[in-house]
């Protein structure tokens, strides 16, 4: 059975003191939850701090971003052997504020895609459709489309091990979430289209639902067959809440077992 994922995406905030507090705060609390993983994604200046403070937890270390070139003139760019240093099991790839902000291409976020696993790390891939493409009923073919590059690039048993987060770019920071109905229908078609491919596969990939999940809205997500788990943004900036979130995965996973 797959493992609920919770997953922590801090993107540009925190200073020192605060992660510190964080980290102290979430590695206590995660040990109530026994059933899920939790990763968490800082900023590249504190990663090597908090895997200093993660020692002896049951937390994953995960970076934001990755150059995919093992090293070079790329001035500003971390490489994956500088992550896989630092303890980094995760990398998020293709988040939309990247796709959006520093207009990261599709076959660029495929190569980070391959970068990462030839590194031994886990991808987190982010798909998700924009507010008009939702109101245009271009959905599914606009993950369809994002999924189909990485493919098309890296093969399918890329996928056997990997993470994909379903993050609709509307709900991302904006209070705004998918319905618990909303994200089965787009994590169902995202399974769906793996398993014509391959069952088996389609049925070990984690789908994590992303965009605004709070403590008050995760039971629902969580309780949909495909819904795997959460990237969470600015609810993970807070341990009680992130922990609030981790404990209703906790909870269904409970009651699946
Ligand atoms: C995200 O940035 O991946 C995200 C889901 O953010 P938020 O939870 O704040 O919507």
């Amino acid at each position: 059975m797959r493992k609920k994922i919770i997953a922590g995406n801090w993107k540009m905030h925190g200073n020192r003191a605060e992660v510190r507090t964080l980290i102290t705060e979430l590695k206590q609390g995660v040990t109530a939850f026994p059933k899920i993983e939790m990763i968490v994604f800082p900023s590249f200046v504190f990663l090597a701090e908090v895997q200093a403070l993660l020692q002896n937890s049951a937390i994953f270390l995960g970076a934001q971003n990755i150059y995919p070139a093992k090293s070079g003139a790329f001035t500003g760019e971390i490489s994956t052997e500088m992550l896989v240093e630092t303890g980094c099991k995760y990398v998020l790839v293709g988040h939309s504020e990247r796709r959006s902000i520093l207009r990261e291409p599709l076959d660029f976020i495929a190569k980070k895609f391959k970068a990462v696993l030839q590194a031994g790390m886990c991808p987190v891939l982010c798909v998700g459709e924009t507010q008009e493409e939702r109101e245009k009923n271009m959905t599914e073919k606009v993950i369809d489309h994002q999924l189909q590059t990485v493919m098309d690039f890296c093969g399918l048993d890329a996928f056997r091990e990997v993470i994909i987060a379903y993050e609709p770019v509307w709900a991302i920071g904006t209070g705004l979430t998918a319905t618990p109905e909303q994200a089965q229908q787009v994590h169902q078609f995202i399974r769906t289209l793996f398993a014509k491919q391959d069952v088996e596969l389609a049925q070990n990939l984690s789908l994590l639902y992303g965009g605004s999940v709070k403590a008050d809205n995760a039971a629902s997500l969580f309780a949909m067959p495909d819904v795997d788990g959460a990237l969470v943004g600015g609810a993970s900036l807070i341990a009680k809440d992130f922990l609030a979130i981790a404990k209703a995965a906790e909870q269904v996973s409970s009651v699946l077992c």
